[in-house]
């Protein structure tokens, strides 16, 4: 694809915009259903689709992870935008009155939206049902990790949408570069931290803002006081969703030395539960490619070399499990500072944990480390875990589960620092997607003409009677 061909659907759709910038609700609820039902009428589809691209992803993950999420984003932005459309009314202090304030929520223009391989249709959908419902256009950019999926998306979106409405550009890093030097009037990026800052660097220059949702190391603490029953099944299942290829996947768990060996032991029996073979397993996820394959195991191969014993589910062929590039749950304890897979975000099923002995020091770590997407959390304590929300800063949190929070659609989703910047979901997808015009109506009755110049003693006397309301 070329600058031109980009540059010439972004003119195209600049163009409609400006025929119609403030799109009726009328017209974006007509949108936001046919998108829903394209998905939905699509469903298999794309979970063929998503499937061969990642050798296998299963097709249950798919609806739970992907379409799910999406149904649930429409029907609450169905039942809601309207509501978020409406001019607001704002205070207005008193040295300013009869004057009124208002706001209005007014659509951007053309939303750009770059989105990762690992959970390619929501990660897509869900920025584009924000982008629509405050009435904008918008232009997609998927993975080139997932070819099938995204030539899928182009042709199920082409269906309902023409270019100047909603555009899908397929292709591979040069396409992502040329997309991300585009003049949006609001770019949102989903994938790595490094990749994001190259993305902001280049939306800098045009001056569009950015929403990052970016990764990291999302820890989970748990405390002497969790019910332990709830938190091994809901953390080996928040991990071992597709294959721990999840950017709230909780990366690592901090705990005291001596409970240790019995949760690890504990994580893979629920592991070989809910998994009782990984090999051949439909509803186990592949590693999406060779190379993160390769990146995974050389995670485990660094940390056995530096000391640390690993626990591994299931007995299976090991042969069959590298050709269908599956990894079971590998629990990594007697870690350290210095192995590579407490330095980088593991984005695998692989789970290291890290021997913590007081809540102190858990939120030491925590402290001392990036910012983090999700924090996790397990126990009955409310004290501690009210110390914890307070003093540890993260995009999100969930309380006595992994990744929930994520599908809340009335709390904002977002990272912080090299987690990321901005959130949507929601109405905070909706406010992100428009802008928050401030607009003043003036009374006739206005007392601004004693403050006019020339300024004499009467303007002082304004001015301290101001002061005094101020
Ligand atoms: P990535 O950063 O490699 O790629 C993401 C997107 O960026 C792709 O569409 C790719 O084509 C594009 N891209 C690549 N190079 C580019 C460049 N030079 N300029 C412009 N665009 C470019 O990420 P990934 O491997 O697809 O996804 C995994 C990462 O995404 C993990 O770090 C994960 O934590 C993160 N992630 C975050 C969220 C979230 O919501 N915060 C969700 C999913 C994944």
């Amino acid at each position: 694809m070329s600058d031109q061909k980009l540059a010439a659907i972004m003119e195209a759709q600049r163009t409609a915009f400006n025929a119609n910038p403030n799109s009726s609700w009328a017209e974006r609820k007509t949108n936001l259903i046919k998108l829903g039902k394209v998905i939905n009428d699509n469903e298999l589809a794309f979970q063929q689709a998503i499937s061969e691209d990642f050798g296998n992803r299963s097709f249950v993950e798919t609806t739970i992870a992907e379409m799910a999420i999406i149904h649930a984003g429409i029907k609450h932005a169905l039942k809601h935008t309207q509501k978020w459309m409406r001019t607001r009314k704002a205070p207005t202090a008193m040295q300013f009155k009869p004057a009124t304030n208002k706001i209005i929520p007014q659509p951007l223009g053309i939303i750009g939206i770059i989105s990762p391989w690992n959970y390619p249709l929501q990660l897509a959908i869900m920025p584009l049902v924000g982008a629509l419902g405050a009435g904008n256009r918008a232009m997609i950019k998927p993975s080139e990790y997932t070819p099938k999926f995204s030539v899928l998306l182009k042709s199920v979106l082409g269906e309902i949408f023409s270019d100047e409405e909603v555009y899908v550009a397929v292709g591979g890093v040069e396409v992502a570069q040329e997309f991300s030097s585009l003049a949006f009037d609001h770019l949102l990026f989903t994938g790595s931290t490094n990749v994001g800052r190259i993305v902001a660097g280049a939306a800098s220059k045009n001056l569009t803002p950015v929403t990052l949702e970016l990764g990291g190391k999302s820890p989970t603490i748990i405390d002497e006081s969790a019910n332990m029953k709830l938190a091994i099944p809901r953390i080996t299942n928040g991990k071992l969703l597709n294959a721990g290829q999840t950017c709230v996947a909780p990366d690592y768990l901090l705990m005291p030395q001596n409970k240790i060996d019995g949760f690890a032991d504990a994580l893979i029996k629920q592991a070989e539960t809910f998994y009782p073979t990984f090999a051949g397993n439909p509803d186990y996820t592949s590693i999406i490619a060779d190379s993160h394959y390769s990146r995974l195991q050389g995670l485990l191969e660094d940390a056995e070399n530096k000391g640390a014993k690993l626990r591994t589910a299931g007995d299976d062929d090991t042969q069959v499990m590298a050709q269908e590039r599956r990894i079971p749950l590998t629990v990594v304890t007697n870690t350290t500072p210095d192995m590579k897979i407490m330095q980088e975000e593991i984005f695998g099923p692989l789970l290291p944990i890290v021997a913590s002995e007081t809540l102190e020091d858990s939120m030491k770590y925590v402290q001392e480390h990036e910012r983090p997407l999700a924090l996790y959390w397990f126990g009955e304590d409310k004290a501690k875990r009210d110390h914890v929300l307070k003093n540890s800063i993260s995009g999100g949190v969930s309380i006595n589960e992994t990744a929930w929070h994520v599908v809340q659609e009335d709390i904002p989703f977002g990272g912080v620092g090299p987690s990321g910047m901005g959130g949507y979901h929601g109405q905070y997808g909706f406010e992100t997607f428009s802008h928050m015009k401030g607009v003043f109506f003036q009374s006739k009755f206005s007392g601004g003409k004693m403050l006019f110049p020339p300024y004499t003693e009467k303007t002082q006397k304004v001015l301290g009677l101001m002061k005094k309301f101020m």
